[in-house]
């Protein structure tokens, strides 16, 4: 049997902040491994297809618990009526809407179910599928979805490729800078992505061509769901804003750089990003990710202070989430080899310049309602070193210093064939380790 990593906290004596609910086995032995992506310490939630509907399940090793079935069982009874409800949605924005007053004592009931020893198992077993036997749809309805660029060092890594001398414009200390993407083309993990057709025009030619773009490229990102969300014209404080995010997924933020180039002024990116956005089906919830908590981005020395309603003690000293991020990828003729997909980075969430909290802040700071559902991105998540840089853009410098592959094919861009795997966990000694599962997408021609 194997051991729970979290059995070491009780040993060192750790303390973990509220809401932790203590290390436990879980009866379902897949989640007892100490790989796996979900412990009954995670517990995120995703929606899956079942029969000709969807249903909202949580993830527990390599099953999923049917939140559906559950309520109709009476397992959350007890749990409010507006909760029972919402788990027996087909998407999860009824739950997002709730906020956390509900989402804490669902919880805390999920993890009475699945802990070893609790006398649930019997009832809980048969609502159980196998993760591999169901088809994992979008969490859920995505009215908006905007992009932020939150990572310092990607804004400068990109900025130097195309303004050597001016790499970071004047405003990027002060305001998070974002755009409005598009939800409607957001897929989840597993879906190839077709390439895009645009304008691009070739360095010394006069005018543009119409084709698919050479330079396809992927963003390494992080995205957050808004819970509760705001009034049309009231904006949310710093202090609250942590309470209006769900949870976190990870997200590809396809992008055509060729297309880009050429569209991108004056507005920003549109059809360039606009064909697809990749996400990873299971939302890790901000209680889950609590032992994993950071300091903020410490500024350097002459750096600006955030302004006043970007700023709190409580977010500089717990706004970073200590979050690895991966990138591999896998041509076609390393499937057809049976090659391992190859690592191309490893960065941090902790990296980023604004934590989420500034971000969803200043999204709703001029009055913009976010609604439940509504998706955020942190913009492509890169480090100080090279290897943590998160985008093709920037770790082959445009294309100039292409990367090897083990079959030794080299990639300037993606081709068609390639898929990108993005994977990201929280590990902390004495806390139990967790996951986010895979952000998965093949590049079809
Ligand atoms: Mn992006």
């Amino acid at each position: 049997r194997c051991m729970p990593a979290g059995s070491l906290a009780a040993r060192s004596g750790h303390l973990e902040p509220f809401p932790f609910l203590g290390n436990h086995f879980s009866w379902v032995d897949s989640a007892n491994r100490p790989d796996t992506d979900f412990p009954i310490r995670n517990l995120p939630f995703g929606v899956f297809r079942s029969g000709p509907t969807c249903a909202i399940g949580v993830a527990i090793g390599d099953r999923i618990l049917d939140l559906g079935r559950a309520a109709q069982a009476g397992l959350l009874d007890g749990l409010s009526p507006d909760t029972v409800r919402a788990c027996s949605a087909p998407a999860l924005n009824p739950l997002m809407s709730l906020g956390r007053e509900h989402w804490l004592p669902l919880r805390q009931r999920l993890s009475e179910l699945l802990r070893a020893g609790g006398g649930h198992q019997a009832a809980v077993e048969p609502l159980l599928v196998r993760m591999d036997e169901v088809a994992m749809v979008a969490p859920a309805n995505i009215g908006d979805y905007t992009d932020f660029y939150a990572s310092i060092h990607h804004a400068a890594n990109v900025g130097r490729l195309f303004r050597p001398d001016n790499p970071l414009l004047p405003n990027y200390k002060y305001v998070p800078i974002g755009y409005h993407g598009r939800a409607s083309s957001i897929v989840v993990s597993g879906m190839a992505v077709r390439r895009p057709s645009g304008q691009t025009r070739d360095a010394g030619a006069d005018a543009p061509v119409f084709g698919p773009t050479r330079s396809l490229d992927y963003e390494l990102e992080v995205g957050f769901f808004a819970g509760p969300g705001n009034e049309l014209g009231h904006p949310i404080p710093i202090a609250e804003a942590e309470a209006h995010i769900f949870g976190l997924c990870l997200l590809n933020d396809w992008s055509a750089r060729d297309i880009q180039s050429w569209e991108y002024q004056p507005l920003g990116p549109f059809l360039a990003k606009s064909f697809a956005t990749t996400i990873s089906p299971w939302i890790v919830t901000m209680d889950a990710l609590a032992p994993f908590r950071a300091p903020a981005f410490q500024r350097p020395g002459g750096d600006p202070e955030p302004l006043p309603y970007l700023s709190s003690a409580e977010d500089r000293e717990r706004g970073g989430i200590d979050l690895t991020l991966e990138v591999y990828v896998a041509s076609r003729q390393m499937r057809e080899s049976g090659l391992q997909p190859a690592r191309l980075s490893r960065g941090n969430l902790r990296n980023l310049y604004w934590t989420l909290a500034q971000l969803l802040t200043h999204h709703a700071s001029n009055g913009c309602n976010l609604q439940p559902g509504d998706l955020l991105a942190s913009g492509t998540v890169s480090g100080p070193l090279p290897e943590e840089r998160g985008c093709l853009l920037e770790l082959t410098q445009r294309g100039a210093e292409p990367i090897h592959l083990p079959t030794g094919e080299i990639r300037k861009f993606l081709e068609d064939g390639d898929e990108v795997i993005l994977r990201g966990y929280c590990e902390r000694d004495g806390f139990t380790r967790i996951g986010f599962g895979e952000c998965r997408g093949i590049v079809a021609g």
